[in-house]
């Protein structure tokens, strides 16, 4: 099983928040275990077509490219090319540089 860390759950609620954090989005798919990564910026594309962009819902839009299935899960990846747009993203970088090294400790 795969499941989503209580923290990307608590603190991402839309695929628009992923992206705010830097973030591009990573498809998994329950039938074939294909992977794919798309951009996080894909949720203006929902915007435009009225879609929902709660990851919840979201997904339901989104299939995987190799099988066909719907039954995909979506998750925040680390960006590919991490693209820093202010001074909220910095903090972003920084808090998860941090969290993921106080895991490391554990
Ligand atoms: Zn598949």
């Amino acid at each position: 099983m795969f499941f989503m860390c209580s923290h990307c759950v608590a603190r991402y609620r839309t695929i628009k928040d992923i992206d705010r954090a830097g973030l591009d989005l990573r498809l998994w798919c329950y039938a074939c275990q294909h992977t794919a990564v798309l951009d996080g910026i894909i949720w203006s594309t929902f915007e435009d077509r009225g879609f929902p962009l709660e990851i919840d819902q979201a997904r339901a839009h989104f299939r995987c490219r190799r099988c066909r299935s719907k039954d995909v899960l979506l998750i925040p990846a680390r960006a590919t090319g991490f693209r820093p747009k202010g001074p909220e993203n910095i903090a972003a970088a920084w808090f998860f540089a941090r969290r993921s090294a106080a895991k490391k400790r554990r």
